[in-house]
């Protein structure tokens, strides 16, 4: 008898459990498998933080609980980082709270703000962990399709009125996973005007805010005029600086939101070893960040390049996208998004993720992630092109 709770049983099927067998089966034949699939990247955590964090691991005085509401010089660094960058004022005493990754502030948002049976209004396609979270809350996710002819942005004035009254979360995501698409000014004040109207909260995930290309600089939804009165934004060490296995972000904004998140924190995590927050100042506060970040995004930027021009000999219709390590395009016609995922890995040994893995209006498309280096992705590419043409 299967003895687990319904929000446990409610956790959609493991979508990839297919693709795993494959991959697993193709390896086993001696194929060369290359791997497109997931989105973390392949490049170190800069030498400078690790410096930094071998110094703070060492420090008896890091190896105690952390503050509640997180270490004091990580939070200023934070504000200080989106005041440059952003031109966005941050109290860092009320208005910062560190996370353990954006994921774990993402997920616990609902907790704070969704009684059960209140709406939460989620991006499809999307990063899973808005519509889990709502669901583990009690809440009900009313998917906002995101479609090409909008630009991949939620046409907010066709969400239904009854659902948007009732709805307690907006979550948002810009750039974009998985289509890489980019958000305006113009959307982001809709979009804070939609939420006052509703009086909701909007979620926005920024964690591809430093991953962007050819001049294209990602605004934050905290730099719109009254957004801090219903906004709170999410982001992230991980994409910014390699770090994803190391487990740090914040949320920043609106203080109430902020305040929730770090009281439920303090009920059920405890907050991030505080060696990690110090290594967190070092990310913000050195002088190489800003290097570090010009060749990062000169190493996706020349990634996107290859798999783009690839695409395009190939037939694909699609254009270069100006944020995000993701390449977001259509399968061919005749196949649903998973038969075309199964189709090119049995032909070609490369992995790519079913748009469907991101929702309903996830099928049609695919996910290429450029976390490998350029001779293999180039690799990945001619196979491709061997094996299939589009249209
Ligand atoms: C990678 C990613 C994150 C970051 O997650 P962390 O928990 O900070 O590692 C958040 N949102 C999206 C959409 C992502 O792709």
């Amino acid at each position: 008898m299967d003895r687990t709770a319904e929000r446990i049983r409610l956790l959609p099927r493991y979508l990839f459990a297919e693709i795993d067998k494959k991959i697993k089966a193709a390896q086993e034949k001696g194929i060369d498998v290359i791997k497109l699939g997931i989105g973390d990247p392949d490049s170190p955590t800069p030498g400078y933080i690790i410096k930094r964090m071998q110094e703070e691991v060492a420090r008896p005085s890091n190896h105690t609980y952390p503050p509640d509401e997180g270490v004091k010089e990580f939070r200023e660094a934070v504000a200080a980082y989106y005041l440059r960058r952003h031109g966005v004022e941050l109290d860092p005493g009320k208005e910062v709270v560190p996370l353990i990754g954006s994921k774990e502030g993402i997920a616990h948002i609902s907790f704070c703000f969704t009684n059960p049976g209140d709406v939460n209004l989620v991006p499809d396609p999307g990063y899973p962990v808005y519509g889990i979270g709502t669901l583990f809350a009690g809440g009900i996710p009313q998917e906002m399709p995101l479609l090409k002819e909008k630009g991949f942005l939620p046409d907010l004035r066709s969400i239904p009125v009854e659902a948007a009254s009732r709805a307690k979360l907006l979550f948002l995501n810009y750039p974009n996973n998985p289509t890489g698409a980019v958000a305006t000014k113009e959307f982001f004040e809709e979009a804070v005007s939609f939420a006052r109207e509703y009086n909701l909260i909007i979620c926005h995930d920024a964690a591809y805010n430093e991953i962007a290309f050819d001049d294209y600089r990602p605004v934050s939804i905290l730099e719109i005029d009254g957004a801090k009165e219903v906004a709170i934004e999410f982001n992230s060490l991980s994409k910014t600086f390699n770090m994803t296995g190391w487990r740090i972000g914040y949320a920043v904004g609106n203080s109430l939101a902020v305040e929730a998140l770090y009281r439920f924190k303090t009920n059920v995590d405890s907050g991030l070893f505080k060696a990690i927050q110090y290594a967190g100042v070092e990310a913000f506060t050195n002088p190489l960040m800003e290097p570090f970040l010009e060749d990062l995004r000169k190493l996706y930027r020349d990634r996107r390049d290859v798999v783009v021009k690839a695409l395009q000999d190939a037939g694909w219709d699609i254009d270069p996208p100006k944020a995000t390590f993701y390449i977001w395009a259509p399968v061919p016609q005749g196949y649903t998004s998973q038969e075309f995922v199964t189709y090119i890995l049995e032909k070609t040994g490369v992995v790519v993720t079913p748009g469907r893995g991101f929702g309903k209006n996830g099928e049609g498309y695919f996910r290429i992630a450029l976390t490998v280096g350029e001779e293999r992705l180039k690799e990945a590419m001619e196979r491709i092109k061997g094996a299939i043409r589009f249209g």
